[in-house]
């Protein structure tokens, strides 16, 4: 999708600061990180959100999840690492590209705002 802002990150027509990349997924620093390490993991396929996913997306979606845990074990911060979406504008999701957020390198608390 040519007017999606992570899709155009994905093909390398915005810059990022990337971190990992396989066949199904991408992840690149966040340009307004809220913690030390806060890292994006996106499918390449373009997945407006997790509400809107199907039961095919299923594999590639746990697959951004496991890259996540690479990120965290690469970057020694699984002493406590959070994984997140946003789903849907009440919860703060501002890109309709699904998205993982990693949070770690400091202690989070619980609950999320
Ligand atoms: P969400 O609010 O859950 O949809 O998360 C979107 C995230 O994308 C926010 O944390 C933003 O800081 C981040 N973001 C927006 N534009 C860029 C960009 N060009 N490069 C990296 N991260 C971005
Ligand atoms: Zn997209």
């Amino acid at each position: 999708m040519t007017d999606c802002l992570f899709c155009r990150i994905v093909a390398g027509e915005i810059p990022s600061k990337k971190v990992f990349e396989d066949e199904h997924t991408f992840a690149f620093e966040d340009i307004d990180p809220k913690a030390p390490t806060h890292v994006l993991v996106v499918p390449k396929k373009h997945i407006r959100g997790l509400k809107e996913a199907s039961a095919e997306e299923a594999e590639i979606i746990g697959h951004c999840h496991l890259a996540a845990a690479q990120v965290a074990r690469q970057r020694g911060i699984e002493n406590g690492y959070r994984t997140v979406l946003n789903v849907g504008p009440g919860a703060g999701q501002s890109v309709f590209h699904l998205h993982v957020h990693l949070l770690g390198g400091r202690s989070l608390t619980w609950p999320p705002g």
